[in-house]
């Protein structure tokens, strides 16, 4: 039976470390506040953005709600994001995604100042990540990365097999668990993988980010083995009052038996998330303070 992994009390401790740095901050003036910018109403979307917000509020961080029509223009969207640029009481910005089809997400992401990017996700941080220079890092790859550390997983020289190539996880995920302070050899699978069990199998380390529920079973790990479910997904679940349920991308009920650590869904990966994007925007508020 696996160990699972409590990542909302991990989470919880990095925003505690995050509240005493924002406090300290305070004293010289500066409360660190993110625009949150939401286009639409896209109700899994707005969940995220009020648990952000909520999260940002208990750190002691300001938030500046901003809720667009899904019928905003590129160019309004635009316009909006340039003043959040050179507005001096804003450190950070967040564009949820997905913003609405007829709007470019490439070049909203790319109009955004990189210093105020705290999420990762603008060429500029993802080119840094990449060369290893000091940047933003995407939250939810960052967070699984503290996750095993903090729990003391050996990474170097371990096989950690990633499932998915997004831009937001699979990919940046890869990068730094390959990095050399880190170590691990990595084989990133995707919807081209022929055989997906035949990787998994190899794994010391299973991260599961495909979107696509209860994918990774039981007969497709060695025992023992730390899995890493990143996936969110709802199922419709009619003995639920909301109508579905969230599960991940793994059978958690027969993966518990066999694997030695395995996160739960919710209360594995999701808090981790949310803790690393307060810290980036503690570091973006910090940086320009300085
Ligand atoms: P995505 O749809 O952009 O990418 C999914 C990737 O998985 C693709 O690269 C695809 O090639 C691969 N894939 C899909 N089905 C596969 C299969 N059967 N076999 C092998 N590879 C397969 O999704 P994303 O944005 O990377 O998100 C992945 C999951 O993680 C989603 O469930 C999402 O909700 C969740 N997520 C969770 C958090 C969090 O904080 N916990 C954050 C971001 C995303």
């Amino acid at each position: 039976m696996a160990i699972i992994i409590d990542g909302k009390t991990i989470g919880l401790q990095i925003r505690e470390e995050v509240q005493q740095r924002a406090a300290a901050l305070k004293v010289q003036g500066v409360t660190p506040c993110l625009a949150v910018v939401l286009a639409g109403e896209d109700p899994a979307s707005l969940s995220y953005v009020t648990a952000k917000e909520k999260a940002l509020a208990e750190a002691g961080m300001e938030s500046r709600d901003i809720r667009l029509p899904a019928a905003t223009t590129e160019a309004e969207l635009l316009s909006l994001i340039a003043a959040l640029n050179s507005d001096t009481a804003v450190h950070g910005i967040l564009i949820q995604l997905p913003l609405p089809k007829h709007i470019n997400e490439d070049r909203v992401i790319t109009a955004m100042d990189p210093a105020k990017d705290v999420d990762g996700f603008h060429p500029v941080s993802v080119g840094n990540m990449v060369l290893g220079r000091p940047g933003f890092l995407p939250c939810t790859p960052h967070g699984v990365l503290v996750l095993l550390r903090k729990l003391r997983i050996p990474l170097s020289g371990a096989h950690a097999v990633v499932i998915g190539r997004s831009n937001i996880v699979g990919k940046p995920l890869a990068n730094l668990l390959a990095r050399r302070d880190v170590n691990a050899t990595v084989t990133v699978c995707h919807t081209g993988t022929k055989d997906l069990a035949r990787h998994t199998l190899q794994a010391d380390i299973v991260i599961a980010a495909a979107g696509s529920p209860g994918l990774i079973k039981a007969e497709m790990i060695q025992p023992g083995v730390v899995v890493i479910d990143v996936g969110v997904n709802r199922v419709p679940d009619l003995t639920k009052a909301k109508g579905y349920r969230l599960c991940g991308d793994v059978d958690f009920e027969s993966v518990k038996e066999k694997a030695g650590f395995i996160t739960p869904v919710p209360g594995g990966v999701g808090p981790m998330t949310i803790a690393m994007l307060l810290q980036n925007v503690m570091q973006a508020a910090e940086v320009q303070y300085e």
